[in-house]
């Protein structure tokens, strides 16, 4: 079942139209019209309509009074609606964990030593980090908020005359950074051993701004405000004093809106069709192939085994060199010398790549397990220039890929000491130019989980 919760005006008819979150192109359902919304690496901003009025933020200030065995609003001096922000970042979080020495239990009583292998560990990363001195609203996080609840997409006209919108007082990349130490904590506190490599692959940032009143009362002259979540209906703290913020307020100068535009093939202008979280779009009227930029359209050329269902995969060749270079698959096997799959004579002479999934799977484990045997087995399939029939979406771009494709790479190399000279150091920004590759799919596990792959909701 689809899981519907951002609205947006349509262009086509005007009607507010329903997509879930993060989509990159939808149908409206009530005129048809086909729109791309998002591009990738954009910063896309949301709201949460309030769920009450005015009246309704001061019954939810009493009923907090109430439990608190405060004595209840008497004079309503003031009540002011602020619109908050928080970042919420999410991606796929890949460790590979050193070898941890754990002790075993060998027979009853004893115990000895044993060297743990190095284990691959891949999740769902999801987290919002607030965008403003929480301090002052005594927010300091989203919470959990229903499945249910719409988010809308911003714009000024959407939102309320009287509504106070709070600038955000840290940049995507700090924010980014904060959500990455929050990851870091959370791997160090489940594992015993560091990472030898870490990855956070197909990020999305986007900002929600959250619905909040302050409830200014008066009682025996003494001023008092009342903080109430306007999504829960429910008063969550409070403070002595009338509060009113003196911070800085959105500017709107960083904001991208969102704006869905007519989805078309720039090429020959027929309607291209709607998957949600694709990047990639085929046009069948003029046979090119389209993927979505943060700027439109790039035209890419399209590699695709001979297969009945294929995924799809980015793959960037590599060169290395020391004192020798290193181009072709034997050429590498001398560098991974336990991966025989290398050896087999068809692939000899071969352009060596780095292989990286453009696809996405919920189980982030298995996905990134079989992408690394990708790397590791160089596959030869016949490739011809053409539109790949029944396929799994591209959803990672690029730029994402060609850091999981280092990733991947470490991790495959991490057990070699020679590969660790200096002289073999890289990082994706010394990749060349990658390709999409349409390759056969075996791991029908892995599969189902990627064809169902939906977003997920938000956690802390
Ligand atoms: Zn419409
Ligand atoms: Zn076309």
């Amino acid at each position: 079942m689809a899981d519907y919760r951002l609205i947006y005006n349509c262009p086509g008819c005007g009607k507010p139209s329903k997509t879930p979150e993060g989509a990159l192109t939808n149908r409206c359902e009530y005129c048809g019209l086909v729109v791309r919304i998002g591009a990738p690496r954009r910063v896309l901003k949301y709201f949460y309509p309030s769920k009450i009025d005015q009246y309704g933020a001061r019954m939810a200030a009493d009923r907090y009074l109430k439990n608190k065995n405060l004595p209840l609003t008497e004079n309503i001096i003031k009540t002011n609606f602020y619109y908050l922000p928080f970042y919420r970042f999410r991606g796929m979080a890949l460790d590979y964990l050193a070898p941890a020495i754990e002790m075993v239990e060998v027979s009853e009583g004893s115990v000895m030593p044993v060297k743990s292998k190095p284990a691959l560990k891949g999740k769902d990363f999801d987290v919002t980090v607030s965008a403003f001195a929480s301090d002052q609203f005594k927010l300091a996080t989203l919470g959990i908020r229903p499945k249910a609840t719409p988010l809308y997409a911003f714009s000024r006209d959407e939102l309320s005359e009287e509504a106070i919108i709070v600038g955000s007082n840290i940049t995507p990349s700090q924010a980014e950074k904060q959500a990455m130490e929050l990851h870091k904590n959370n791997i160090s506190l489940y594992n015993k051993s560091e990472p030898i490599c870490s990855a956070m692959i197909g990020e999305q940032i986007s900002v929600i701004y959250f619905p909040v009143w302050a409830v200014i009362h008066e009682k025996e002259g003494r001023l008092n405000t009342v903080f109430v979540d306007a999504l829960a209906k429910r008063g969550y703290n409070q403070t002595a004093g009338g509060f009113e913020y003196d911070g800085s307020k959105s500017t709107e100068r960083n904001s991208y809106f969102i704006k869905p535009m007519k989805h078309q093939c720039p090429n020959c202008g027929a309607d291209l069709q709607e998957k949600h979280f694709s990047l990639f779009y085929p046009c069948r009227n003029c046979d090119r192939a389209f993927i979505i930029n943060s700027d439109g359209y790039r035209e890419i050329k399209c590699l695709t085994a001979e297969a009945n269902f294929c995924a799809p995969y980015w793959r960037f060749p590599l060169e290395l060199k020391s004192r020798k270079q290193y181009r072709t698959v034997d050429e590498f096997y001398s560098l991974l010398t336990s991966e025989i799959a290398l050896l087999r004579k068809e692939k000899r002479g071969r352009q060596f790549y780095l292989y990286s999934p453009a696809f996405k799977a919920t189980d982030v484990t298995r996905w990134a397990k079989r992408a690394s045997g990708v790397l590791k087995t160089q596959p030869h399939d016949r490739l011809f220039e053409k539109l790949p029939s029944e396929s799994l979406d591209v959803c990672i771009d690029e730029i994402e890929a060609a850091e999981m494709a280092v990733f991947l790479w470490r991790m495959a190399s991490a057990k070699y000491s020679k590969i660790q000279h200096d002289s073999f150091y890289f990082t994706e920004n010394d990749l060349p130019q990658g390709e999409l590759v349409w390759l056969p799919v075996q791991d029908f596990m892995l599969l189902s989980k990627s064809v169902d792959f939906r977003e997920v909701n938000i956690r802390r």
